[in-house]
Formats: structure tokens, C-alpha cells, sequence
């Protein structure tokens, strides 16, 4: 994994569409960096950078942080990564049309010819009533639905409801997410590819596969 920055993944999905799992996924079976703006921002609280601590700042307030902040923190990153890793998975970011303007001009433009996005797709009503009837191990985080039948985790955690699993929450999620992400899926174009998020974690891997197969990735061997 040397050489120059060759691509950028941006993946697109609506929540609970599958994202985390296609990361996942992508990291398993290619050379990739993964960056997700949490992760990012996280990363740099840790390390006490600058940006860290005025991102610290502004969520100790009860803020949210701002598109400067998150577009600065993600240039950093790339300029960073340049030469280190050759294909970079953007998981969470652009999450407007204006961020995917900066996105493409970011190291002078020069980015914008690398970036092709791949957005899961999935029934919108199939999702939500996945979602809404979906628990989450108050332990360790594991998500179980319906079909699995359990009351307890693995980890022997109890199973509780996420206050942002009930409808009228996730509902909301999904306009806000509609109105802010619709306009970055139209103005990617065709640099856009969509997969259909609906199947088996297997089936989804398998046409992600395919659309990188077509971007000219390979899988790690
Ligand atoms: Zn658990």
C-alpha cells in the first residue's frame, strides 16, 4: 500500500441502510484507510491537536460541530494520507452538496478527479420498520432484530430499545438525512453508483465487489 492517493470511496446511505458493515466489509478485503467523521474527530480530541481541542470545545457546550471545522479536519487528513494509503473510504462526509463542493476543490482540485461515491440504497419502509423494531445490547453496543429471537446478548448484556430506534425519531432522521444528502447523491452524477442495500450482508458485499471491480480496485491478496 504505497504510492500516491489513487481513489476516494465516498459511501452514501441512509441510516441503517448498511454503511457500517459495508466499511467493515471494505476494510476486511481491501487496502483501505477508512475515515469516518467520528472517528476523525475523536482522533483528534485524543491527540490534543488544535482542531481537537476547539472541537472538544465546542461539544462540551452542547454544540454542534460546524461544516468549517469538519471540511478542515478532513482536508488535513487527506493531505495526510497522501502517500501512506491508496484508497480512502469517506464514510459520513460530504454530508451536504456545499461539502461536496469543498470535497472536490480540496489540494487545489486536485482530489476531485479521484473521488467516485457508491450510495446504498434501501425500501425506506422496510427499513424503518427494521429499524424501529431493532435492540441494542446495552452492554457492547450489538444490534439485534426481530429474527433473531433474543432477549439477552451474547455478551450476556440485556437487550434495550434505543430512544433513536423509535419511529418518529427514525422517521425524522430519514427527512433530515433525505433533505441534506438528496442533493449530494444528484450533484456526484455519474460518479455515483447505487447498490442495493436490501439484501443479504452477502449480497450487498458481492455487488460491492462489483461496482470497485468497475473503479479498477482489486481486493487485497
Ligand atoms: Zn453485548
Amino acid at each position: 500500500m504505497t504510492g500516491k492517493l489513487a481513489q476516494i470511496i465516498v459511501l452514501l446511505g441512509a441510516p441503517g441502510a448498511g454503511k457500517g458493515t459495508v466499511a467493515q466489509y471494505l476494510k476486511s478485503k481491501y487496502d483501505v484507510c477508512h475515515f469516518s467523521t467520528g472517528n476523525l474527530l475523536r482522533n483528534e480530541i485524543q491527540e490534543g491537536t488544535n482542531l481537537g481541542m476547539k472541537v472538544k470545545g465546542i461539544v462540551a457546550s452542547g454544540g454542534l460541530v460546524g461544516d468549517d471545522v469538519i471540511n478542515e479536519i478532513v482536508e488535513k487528513n487527506l493531505g495526510e494520507t497522501v502517500g501512506g494509503c491508496s484508497i480512502v473510504v469517506l464514510d459520513g462526509y460530504p454530508r451536504t452538496r456545499r461539502q461536496a463542493e469543498v470535497l472536490d476543490g480540496m489540494t487545489s482540485g486536485k482530489l476531485k478527479a479521484l473521488i467516485r461515491v457508491v450510495e446504498l440504497s434501501i425500501d425506506r419502509e422496510a427499513l424503518i420498520s427494521r429499524l424501529s423494531q431493532r435492540l441494542v445490547c446495552s452492554e457492547c453496543g450489538n444490534t439485534y432484530g426481530p429474527k433473531d429471537g433474543k432477549s439477552t446478548c451474547s455478551c450476556g448484556g440485556g437487550l434495550i430499545k434505543r430512544k433513536d430506534d423509535e419511529e418518529s425519531t427514525i422517521r425524522e432522521r430519514f427527512r433530515k438525512y433525505e433533505e441534506e444528502t438528496l442533493p449530494v447523491s444528484s450533484y456526484y452524477g455519474d460518479r455515483l453508483v447505487k447498490v442495493s442495500g436490501s439484501g443479504t450482508p452477502d449480497e450487498v458485499a458481492q455487488s460491492v465487489d462489483g461496482v470497485l471491480c468497475s473503479f479498477g480496485i482489486e481486493k487485497r491478496r
